[in-house]
């Protein structure tokens, strides 16, 4: 079950308010997707963004998510999708840090974490 939150920002592309979740952790761990489960972001390659949403470098692998062009708004910017239940997860944008230069700025709602000893 999906919270109203969560249902919005899967399904209707809606963003959480800065500030929400942004996953305070310290250890080892994988951000997997909240609805199907799939792997989405290893805790390596989180950084602080300072923009109040939790930001990765790069997703386990480009096989786990969706990226496709996103003119809402009236911007063009790069929405992150799963790759295997299609919810809306965030944007990509290329002001991120080495070594991939992309900020994967996504939802913490619809993130799960699971640390390391519990994979
Ligand atoms: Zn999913």
């Amino acid at each position: 079950m999906l919270t109203k939150e969560q249902y919005e920002i899967t399904t209707r592309k809606g963003t959480e308010a800065p500030g929400t979740c942004l996953f305070d952790v310290h250890g080892v761990g994988i951000f997997r997707c909240m609805r199907c489960g799939i792997d989405l972001f290893h805790s390596f390659t989180k950084f602080d963004s300072g923009t109040g949403w939790p930001s990765y470098y790069q997703p386990i692998s480009p096989l786990n998510v969706v990226e496709q062009s996103d003119m809402s708004l009236g911007m063009v910017r790069t929405e992150v999708l799963c790759a295997r239940c299609n919810s809306h997860l965030g944007h990509v944008f290329d002001d991120g840090p080495p070594p991939t230069g992309k900020r994967y700025c996504i939802n913490g709602l619809v993130l799960k974490y699971v640390p390391e000893n519990k994979l």
